[in-house]
């Protein structure tokens, strides 16, 4: 049998060292801010790298693999859904997991194809002016 006593004491330390815990790292990143910057930096850029290793790491158009890959929303949805669920770190992790359970509304576009895919996609005045100026 389970000694509830035993049981509420394990779990008040648990819990007292948790705060204690979240509290220390609080302080933490208020007295060092660029280096809770520089870890957030870091975590974002892994997960980015995670999934352009899964989409298959290349530019889908042109074939380009190099530091300038963006992960586009197929159906260009990814403004809403980047609105959705807020800082960009919950939101690789979520188009994370969405890849890994099979999603296909994901691709890897450089910088270059994506802007043209944008450019054309969304016909605004400064979008039109933005072609016209590549096209000179
Ligand atoms: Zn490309």
């Amino acid at each position: 049998m389970r000694n509830t006593k035993e049981y509420n004491r394990q779990y008040e330390r648990t819990s007292k060292r948790k705060a204690y815990k979240k509290n220390y790292r609080k302080k933490y990143g208020v007295e060092h801010p660029e280096k809770m910057r520089e870890k957030w930096r870091k975590r974002h850029q892994r997960r980015k790298e995670k999934i352009i290793k899964l989409l298959g790491g290349k530019c889908v158009i042109c074939g380009y693999s190099g530091p300038a890959l963006q992960i586009d929303h197929i159906n260009n949805d990814g403004a809403e859904e980047r609105k959705k669920h807020g800082n960009s770190n919950g939101y690789y992790s979520i188009i994370y997991k969405k890849i890994k359970e099979g999603s296909k509304d994901y691709q890897l576009l450089c910088a270059n194809c994506n802007w043209e895919k944008i450019l054309a996609k969304k016909p605004s005045p400064q979008g039109t002016e933005a072609i016209k100026e590549i096209k000179k």
